[in-house]
């Protein structure tokens, strides 16, 4: 009989410990539980399925990695983020957003007093951040081409700029904006901006088709006052919020990778289950040809991704090797997910039959957390010494 538990052939889960191996189990049965349905339906009508905000926090995976000295080992954290996407991409997309992009953020940069009110309240969903750093007129380039300034003004500062693409930041609580020092040395600073602060708005970017649950905004700030108690103290260069990334960016290669395995999921089951000529697809050698050419995508992406996070458990991943194993699980999803599509025929394109939803999700996690361009930039620097960004 076909295997649909997991798609582990080569046994990486063995790596993990015993306890480790309980909560990823543990993960699988509670989402399980969740209504595909209820699921689809969201992603159809681009709304967040805020039913299931509660159910996703009990798990405990939007902050899970957000308590110092008691994290997770990457490996378990990447294996339980491809689980979240394999079910349903976009809910993995908000986690990585809130608990990651902003909660790291705070972690990695805030006060102690703003993470005592931040880190628990994200962990457990009252709370959803946002980051916004990506620009209309600034995406690949925003390291060099920022223009979201931040002026001292007394004692608080005055934040001006448009920022774009920022997931959560229409029904979320409060964003970190990055923003340039307008005068004194120029610095890469980041403010925590609470979403209904007088001079902010956010209006959604409908005709999205891809991660449709996930809301993103086109933010304006024009002359938002903040205190100086909103700054996180801990950052002033764009190498310090690339640490953040660097970690973001393999999360995304775990989302890439859960996605493709939410796509072989559906493939497989229908290959077993549907007839043609009298047998079920999975007879046929060419059915049997897409099937593999997927899993041979699956397991070496799977392969890459556990060992950059072993080196990021050994406090060894280096910038090129999260865009290595970025742009490899992400440009290896987009041929998993057309495969997959294509084992189910007319079938695959429906809503209900689920691949299509990761056929179109990847196209997003393809283009975030660096391009394939950028990252294909940043290994072939690492690769030859010579930087050919511009
Ligand atoms: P561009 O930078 O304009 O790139 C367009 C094309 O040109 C790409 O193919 C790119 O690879 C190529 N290109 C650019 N420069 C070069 C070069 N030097 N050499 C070769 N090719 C090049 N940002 C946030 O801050 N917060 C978020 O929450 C967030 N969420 C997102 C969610 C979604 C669904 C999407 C699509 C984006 C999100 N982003 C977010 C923004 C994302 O990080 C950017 O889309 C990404 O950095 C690329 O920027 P861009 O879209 O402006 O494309």
């Amino acid at each position: 009989s076909a295997k649909t538990q997991n798609h582990d052939p080569l046994l990486f889960e063995a790596l993990l410990d015993p306890s480790e191996r309980a909560v990823l189990e543990d993960f699988r049965s509670a989402l399980s539980g969740l209504d595909d349905t209820v699921l689809n339906r969201a992603w159809e009508r681009a709304e967040f399925p805020f039913d299931l905000l509660q159910p996703l926090a009990a798990t405990g995976q939007l902050g899970r990695h957000l308590h110092p000295g008691a994290e997770p080992s990457h490996l378990l954290r990447g294996m339980l983020t491809a689980e979240l996407a394999r079910k349903d991409a976009s809910l993995a997309t908000f986690a990585g957003v809130s608990g990651s992009l902003f909660g790291l953020s705070v972690r990695r940069f805030g006060s102690p007093a703003q993470q005592a009110r931040i880190l628990p309240a994200v962990a457990s969903g009252e709370l959803v951040g946002a980051f916004a750093l990506t620009e209309p007129g600034s995406g690949s380039d925003i390291a060099g081409g920022m223009s979201t300034t931040a002026r001292r003004d007394g004692d608080g500062w005055v934040i001006n700029g448009t920022k774009r693409w920022i997931g959560n930041a229409t029904w979320g609580h409060e964003a970190v904006v990055w923003a340039k020092e307008q005068g004194g040395d120029g610095r890469f600073l980041g403010f925590l901006v609470p979403t209904g602060t007088p001079g902010w708005s956010a209006e959604k970017i409908e005709g999205k088709y891809s991660l449709r649950s996930v809301q993103n905004a086109h933010i304006t700030l024009n002359d938002v006052r903040v205190p100086d108690t909103a700054r996180l103290p801990g950052v002033e260069s764009f190498r310090q919020i690339s640490e953040v990334l660097k970690f973001t960016r393999l999360e995304v290669g775990w989302t890439a990778l859960g996605n493709a395995v939410g796509a072989f999921d559906a493939a497989l089951a229908h290959a077993v289950n549907h007839h043609q000529f009298g047998r079920p697809l999975a007879r046929f050698q060419l059915v049997q040809d897409l099937l593999v050419r997927a899993e041979v995508n699956i397991t070496s992406t799977l392969g890459a991704l556990v060992q950059a996070a072993r080196l990021a458990d050994r406090d060894e991943l280096q910038e090129e090797h999260a865009s290595l194993v970025k742009l490899m699980a992400a440009s290896q999803a987009r041929e998993t997910v057309a495969l997959c599509r294509e084992v189910l025929g007319g079938n695959g394109i429906v809503l209900e039959n689920k691949v299509m939803k990761h056929f179109m999700d990847a196209e997003a996690i393809y283009t975030f957390e660096g391009t394939h361009q950028i990252n294909t930039l940043i290994v072939g620097r690492a690769l030859t010494g010579h930087s050919a960004f511009a």
